[in-house]
């Protein structure tokens, strides 16, 4: 974290888990549990179909809602999918895009990605943008080449202005859901490295304001020592945060 610079954003992705009901019941519980908010902004990214549920729950608190993905078309003949401006009218904040289960399991690509973070700056919604490395290209050394083409392809015709309102979270895949986190030292080295394609971009003063999160099996043990590390702004997290007593934790660390 380098709070000087840049907010903190600590996001459960809840991915396919909760009915409306039970979303009620976890902000609930969640509420109770969250310290002060001073240093940290909290989001939960929750199916489409909890969106209205959700914003009712946390409109007496600090937490902001999001949606897990979004078309990138203002409207028209693509069932089952839903666009920026009708999550916009629920009073969501952000969207989540290009999560790796999204690229593996729905086709979403580096183009898909970019038009979507697009569509959703021109509507107000502000794109967690994630990005990652599988196992086989981490042990290719491919590393840096990877987040550099994806950083760089998300942000393709994307002002400097437009990049303020971006956040990024550096998810590698093999650390998502498997209960294998990266070390604080590698989450660090590739957030920095993220910072370092957008300084290349737009320059120090933008660089130094995007929140870049990391995400892959944080939980309230790890928590600490990830969100110590300059570079990592916050974190995605999935399976802790279905549990109010490991979010409210991981948020309470932020906010040390
Ligand atoms: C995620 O869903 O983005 C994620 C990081 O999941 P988990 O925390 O369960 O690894």
């Amino acid at each position: 974290m380098n709070r000087k610079y840049r907010r903190t954003i600590i996001a459960g992705n809840w991915k396919m888990n909760k009915t409306p009901a039970e979303a009620k019941a976890l902000i609930e519980e969640l509420k109770t549990k969250v310290g002060k908010q001073k240093w940290c902004d909290v989001v939960l990214c929750v199916p489409f179909v909890d969106i209205p549920a959700a914003i009712r729950a946390t409109r007496d608190a600090k937490i902001s809602i999001a949606a897990q993905n979004m078309h990138f078309e203002k409207s028209g003949a693509f069932t089952g999918e839903v666009s920026a401006d009708m999550l916009k009218e629920l009073g969501v904040k952000y969207v989540v895009i290009g999560h790796s289960e999204r690229r593996e399991y729905f086709g979403e690509t580096d183009k898909t990605v970019n038009l979507k973070v697009k569509a959703a700056l021109e509507n107000g919604l502000r794109p967690i943008v994630c990005v990652g490395e599988s196992l086989d290209q981490r042990e290719s050394d491919i590393t840096a080449e990877h987040i550099t083409m994806q950083v760089k392809l998300a942000l393709a015709d994307i002002t400097a202005d437009q990049l303020r309102k971006i956040v990024f979270a550096y998810e590698p895949i093999w650390a998502i859901g498997t209960g294998k986190t990266a070390t604080a030292e590698q989450a660090s080295e590739v957030c920095g490295l993220i910072r370092a394609v957008i300084r290349a971009k737009y320059g120090a003063r933008v660089a130094r304001s995007v929140t870049i999160q990391y995400g892959g099996s944080m939980n309230p043990k790890n928590a600490a020592e990830l969100l110590a590390q300059l570079d990592i702004d916050g974190g995605l997290i999935g399976g802790a945060s279905l549990k109010a007593d490991d979010f409210a934790a991981i948020i309470n660390a932020a906010n040390q």
